[in-house]
C-alpha cells in the first residue's frame, strides 16, 4: 500500500467517517428540537384555549346559578306560565349578558341525561344563539326545596367569540358540536375530518393538531381543535439542517484542504528524499535535500545530508587513495624501466616515501658516492619537495638514524621528521644510506614509521640488485686479475674504433705489449708472483692511458690498447712511456727477499684505413720483431700496415 493510499485511508477513518456520523446526529437533533418546539407551542395554545373555555364555563355556571335563584322566574315556571317565564328569562339574560339561556321543566332536565334527545326538545324557555358554548347549569327547586322544578343552562360566550378570543397568528381554531361546525378560522370545507390530535396538512400547510372536548348545552359535547402551523418548523428544520450541513461541509473542506496541503508537503519531502537517495544510488554524492524548519523531517534531512557528505568524503578519499596507488604502480613501473640505475631508483624511492606517509618533503642520502661519480664527489643525494624549510629537523632525524643505525624521529615545534637507514641484506654491513621525510602540523604515527621502514628495506634490496647488476656487467667485460678490459671487450672496442677511424679518416693507433721472459718469472718465483707482476704492469698501462683509451688484457701476459685519433708516432710515444715505466718498476718479492724487475716489448701500428685484422696483425708483427731483435724495445709497424716496420731502438 503506497504512502499516499495510507494517508487517504487514515484521513477517511479519522475525519470523514466521524464527521458524517456527527452530521447525521446533528440533523436528528435539529429535527427533534424543532418538532419538540412545535409540539410545545401547540400544547401551549391548547392549554390557553382550555383555560379560556373553562373560564367561560365558570361564568356560565355563575349566571345559571343566579338565574336559578330568581323567585319570579321560579314562580312563572311553577305556574307553567311560559310567557311570563320567557319575559323574566329575557330580562335575566340581558342582565347577566348571556348569549344563551335554556330552561327545561321537571326532573330529567338537560343535566339529568337523555343526551340522545334533541337539546331543544322539551325546552320551556330557550333564548339566544345555538352557537353558544361553555354552558353552566343550575337547578330551580320548589318552595319546599325538595322537588326540582327545572334545570337552567346559561352561556356567556358563543363559538365565534371563543374562536376570536383564542386565535393567534399561525394557529387555526375549529369548534364543532357533534358533527356540526360551530365556528372555524378555516374555510368550512377545510374544517372537516380534523383528528383530535396529530399531524395534518391542509391547503399545503402543515399543522399539529391539539384540542379538547367539553360537555355543553342539553348534554351535547363540544370539541375544540387547535391547528398550529408547523410549516415554519419544517423550513426551520431544513434551514438548520442546511446550516449544519454547510458547516460540516465547510469543516470537511477545510480538513480536506489541510490534509491535501500536509500530504503534499509530506509527499514533496519524501519525494525529495527519494530523489536524493536515487541520485546517491547512482553515484552522485553532491545531492543535498533542503532542510527547512525544525521538525523531524528537517532532522532526517540534515542526517541524510550528513550521510551523503560522509559518503562523498569517503569516495573522495578512495579516489585519492586510488590515485596514489596508481602513482605508486607507475613508479614501480618506472623503477623497472629505469633499468637498475641507482640514482633513478632512489629518486623514485624518495618520491614514494613522501607520498606514502603524506610528508611534504623527503631526502635520500647514500653513504658512498655513486660508482660513476667523479672523484671527490659528494655522496649520492636526492630530494623531493621543499627540504630547505624543514632542513633542521630533517638533518636531526638523519643524524639520529645514522648514529643508531635504526629508524629515528625528530620534532621541532610543529615540524616532524622521520628517518630510516636503508639496510643492506647482510645485517652487519653498513647501510646504503638514510631516507628521511618531514612535514608540518602532524607528527608521524606508528603505521607511517613502519611504512617508511618497509620502503627503506625495499630500496636497500633494489640498490643491492643494482650493484649486483653493475658487478655482473663489469665482470662480463673485465679481466678479473688485472682489472683491464678482457679480450672480448677489446675486440668490441677495436671493431668500433676501426669503423670510426675509417668513417672520419682519422688514424687509429694500436699498442701491443708483452712481458719479456715472463715464463721465467713464473718458473723462478711461482705463479702468484707472476700474477703480482701482471697486475703491476697492467696498472702502469692504465696510468699511461688517456680517458678515451681502453687498455685490455689480450691474452696471457700480452696486453693491447686501441688509441683513437693517434698516429704511429703518437702510438710510439705512448708505448715508450709504458716500456720505460715498466723498466723502472720494482716489484716487491712475495718471499720478501728484495725486489723484482721486468721489461716489456711493444709493437705499435696505426692506420686510418686498415681493417681490424690488418691492424692487429701489423702490431703483432712489430711486437714479434721487437722480441726477435732483443726485447725491451718498441717496434713500429711498417707504413703499409701489414708489413712490419723497421726496428727502432728506444
Ligand atoms: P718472451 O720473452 O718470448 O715473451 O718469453 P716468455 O717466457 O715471456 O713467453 P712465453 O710465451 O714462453 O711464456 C708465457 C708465459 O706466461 C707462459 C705462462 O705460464 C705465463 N702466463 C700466462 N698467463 C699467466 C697468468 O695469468 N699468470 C701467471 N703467473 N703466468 C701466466
Ligand atoms: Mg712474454
Ligand atoms: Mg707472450
Amino acid at each position: 500500500m503506497s504512502f499516499r493510499t495510507r494517508l487517504t485511508l487514515f484521513f477517511v477513518l479519522i475525519v470523514i467517517v466521524p464527521m458524517v456520523a456527527l452530521g447525521v446526529v446533528v440533523a436528528r437533533l435539529v429535527t427533534d428540537s424543532e418538532e419538540g418546539k412545535a409540539a410545545a407551542r401547540a400544547g401551549a395554545y391548547a392549554a390557553a384555549a382550555t383555560s379560556v373555555y373553562e373560564r367561560a364555563a365558570e361564568r356560565g355556571a355563575r349566571a345559571a346559578a343566579a338565574v336559578g335563584a330568581d323567585r319570579e322566574l321560579a314562580r312563572a315556571i311553577r305556574r307553567g306560565d311560559r310567557r311570563a317565564a320567557r319575559t323574566r328569562a329575557r330580562l335575566l339574560a340581558r342582565e347577566h349578558e348571556l348569549v344563551r339561556l335554556l330552561i327545561v321543566r321537571g326532573p330529567g332536565g338537560p343535566s339529568a341525561g337523555n343526551r340522545t334527545a334533541s337539546p331543544d326538545s322539551g325546552a320551556f324557555v330557550d333564548l339566544g344563539t345555538p352557537l353558544a358554548i361553555g354552558a353552566g347549569s343550575a337547578r330551580i327547586r320548589s318552595r319546599t326545596g325538595r322537588a326540582p322544578l327545572a334545570d337552567v343552562e346559561a352561556s356567556t360566550i358563543d363559538a365565534e367569540q371563543f374562536v376570536r378570543a383564542v386565535r393567534a397568528p399561525g394557529v387555526e381554531v375549529v369548534v364543532r358540536r357533534g358533527g356540526r361546525l360551530l365556528a372555524s378560522t378555516l374555510p368550512a370545507a377545510d374544517s372537516r375530518g380534523i383528528p383530535a390530535r396529530g399531524d395534518l396538512t391542509r391547503d399545503g400547510t402543515d399543522y399539529v393538531v391539539a384540542g379538547f372536548r367539553a360537555a355543553d348545552f342539553a348534554g351535547s359535547e363540544d370539541s375544540v381543535s387547535l391547528l398550529t402551523d408547523v410549516s415554519g418548523t419544517a423550513s426551520t428544520v431544513a434551514r438548520n439542517r442546511r446550516l449544519a450541513i454547510a458547516l460540516l461541509a465547510g469543516f470537511l473542506l477545510l480538513a480536506l484542504l489541510g490534509a491535501v496541503v500536509v500530504s503534499r508537503q509530506l509527499q514533496r519531502q519524501i519525494g525529495r528524499f527519494l530523489t536524493a537517495a536515487r541520485r546517491i544510488g547512482g553515484g552522485d554524492f553532491s545531492t543535498r535535500v533542503p532542510t527547512e524548519g525544525d521538525d523531524e523531517f528537517a532532522e532526517l534531512g540534515s542526517e541524510f545530508n550528513k550521510m551523503s557528505q560522509e559518503l562523498e568524503q569517503r569516495i573522495d578519499d578512495l579516489r585519492r587513495e586510488r590515485g596514489r596507488l596508481r602513482d605508486s604502480i607507475q613508479r614501480v613501473g618506472e623503477t623497472f624501466a629505469s633499468n637498475l640505475d641507482s640514482r633513478a631508483l632512489i629518486e623514485i624511492g624518495t618520491e614514494t616515501a613522501v607520498e606514502a606517509v603524506e610528508a611534504t618533503c623527503g631526502r635520500t642520502t647514500l653513504r658512498e658516492p655513486a660508482e660513476d661519480a667523479p672523484d671527490g664527489a659528494e655522496p649520492h643525494s636526492v630530494h623531493v619537495g621543499d627540504v630547505d624549510r624543514l632542513a633542521t629537523v630533517l638533518a636531526q632525524a638523519e643524524a639520529r638514524a645514522r648514529a643508531t643505525g635504526a629508524p629515528a624521529e625528530a620534532t621541532a615545534g610543529d615540524d616532524s621528521a622521520l628517518a630510516s637507514p636503508i639496510p643492506r641484506a647482510l645485517e652487519d654491513s653498513a647501510p646504503h644510506g638514510i631516507v628521511a621525510v618531514a612535514r608540518s602540523g602532524r607528527p608521524f604515527d606508528e603505521e607511517e614509521r613502519a611504512l617508511l621502514g618497509s620502503l627503506a628495506a625495499q630500496t636497500g634490496i633494489s640498490l643491492e640488485n643494482v650493484e649486483l647488476h653493475d658487478q655482473v656487467k663489469r665482470q662480463a667485460v673485465t679481466d678479473e686479475l688485472t682489472g683491464l678490459f678482457n679480450h672480448r671487450r677489446f675486440q668490441e672496442v677495436i671493431t668500433i674504433e676501426v669503423a670510426a677511424a675509417q668513417r672520419f679518416g682519422q688514424p687509429l693507433g694500436l699498442l701491443m705489449v708483452d712481458i719479456d721472459n715472463f715464463k721465467q718469472v713464473n718458473d723462478t718465483y711461482g705463479h702468484q708472483q707472476g700474477d703480482v707482476v701482471l697486475r703491476e704492469v697492467a696498472r702502469i698501462l692504465l696510468d699511461s692511458s688517456r680517458e678515451i683509451d681502453e687498455p685490455a688484457r689480450y691474452g696471457g701476459e700480452e696486453m693491447a690498447v686501441a688509441l683513437p685519433q693517434t698516429d704511429l708516432d703518437g702510438a710510439f710515444t705512448i708505448a715508450e712511456r709504458v716500456r720505460t715505466a715498466v723498466e723502472e718498476l720494482a716489484v716487491p718479492r712475495l718471499d720478501g727477499d728484495g725486489l723484482l724487475h721486468v721489461t716489456v716489448s711493444c709493437g705499435v701500428a696505426a692506420s686510418a684505413s686498415a681493417g681490424k685484422d690488418q691492424l692487429v696483425a701489423a702490431a703483432d708483427v712489430a711486437l714479434y720483431t721487437a722480441k726477435r731483435t732483443g726485447k725491451n724495445k718498441t717496434v713500429r709497424a711498417t707504413d703499409s700496415a701489414a708489413m712490419p716496420a723497421e726496428t727502432e731502438q728506444a
